[in-house]
């Protein structure tokens, strides 16, 4: 039994994403940290050192935000991944994003496994 569910495919699985497995994230929480897509995890950085920096000034929200965008525009371009991959149009467009994690460092699927969970 056990070898005739490993040569199903994962899809369908609640922890499924494009051939890689999730599921240890449910007992171990940890694991969300563990694969934050590391260019997201480098920007929310430079975003929360910006925040302390304007902290210290008496400057309005819209200023605030027109110099973080033009800051901002260099820091993307200053922050490369080894390895990205072009995806969908999301901020980032790197096709191993999911959410804000990287597939990359998740486990791959191995097909369906004892736990399978049908997707709601
Ligand atoms: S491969 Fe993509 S999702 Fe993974 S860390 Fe690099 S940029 Fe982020
Ligand atoms: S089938 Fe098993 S290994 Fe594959 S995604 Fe689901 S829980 Fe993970």
């Amino acid at each position: 039994m056990t070898e005739l569910l490993s040569t199903l495919p994962g899809t369908g699985c609640a922890y499924y994403t494009q051939g890689h497995c999730m599921r240890k994230i449910k007992s171990d929480p940890g694991f969300h940290d563990a694969w934050r897509c590391s260019v997201l995890e480098k920007w929310e950085t430079a975003f929360d050192a910006y925040l302390d920096q304007v902290d210290c000034f008496d400057i309005d929200q819209d200023t605030i935000m027109r110099i973080w965008s033009r800051r901002f525009a260099t820091i993307k371009a200053g922050v490369r991944c080894p390895h990205f991959i072009p995806g969908e149009n999301s901020i980032l467009s790197c096709g191993l994003l999911h959410f804000d994690l990287c597939r990359r460092k998740m486990p791959p699927c191995p097909g369906r496994c004892r736990f399978f969970i049908r997707e709601e």
